[in-house]
């Protein structure tokens, strides 16, 4: 958490060229045509990063045990995010319809730049810019 108590998720926009599919070395990563979503071959995956670094929002992170990446695959088209976040009332995530007119990638944006964009709205831009610098 980069600012305390602002905690947003960050997740994959599934870029028009998918970066992080061209990137990978060892064919690890795909497209699931159905939801445009990237899977990840776990066994292939070899934990280099070098689709992090191809991804404009830094999307892709590393498992906790650093064995493969790990993308939001979006749970085969029913997003269990979104559930859980309409089950508990917060309304913060939603389910939209992909339009082919609007460019993803430009929307992928990095944990600093998620939080800042938040954070300018609830703490101001003077407050925001002490705590993320
Ligand atoms: S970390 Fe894994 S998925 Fe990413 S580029 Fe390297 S091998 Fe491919
Ligand atoms: S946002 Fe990142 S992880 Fe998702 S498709 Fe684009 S490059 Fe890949």
């Amino acid at each position: 958490m980069l600012v305390p108590g602002i905690e947003i998720p960050h997740l994959c926009f599934q870029c028009e060229d998918y970066p992080c599919v061209e990137a990978c070395p060892e064919g690890a990563l795909s497209v699931i045509h159905q939801t445009g979503a990237v899977k990840v071959d776990v066994e292939t995956c070899t934990a280099c990063g070098l689709c992090i670094t191809a991804c404009p929002g830094k999307v892709p992170h590393l498992h906790p045990d650093g064995s493969s990446i790990v993308i939001c695959d979006l749970c085969d088209g029913e997003p269990q995010c979104v559930k859980a976040c309409l089950e508990g009332r917060w309304n913060a995530l939603t389910l939209l319809p992909r339009e082919k007119s609007i460019s993803y990638k430009m929307l992928a944006a990095t944990p600093k730049e998620l939080t800042r964009k938040v954070a300018n709205h609830i703490l101001g831009e003077k407050t925001t810019k002490e705590v993320l610098g």
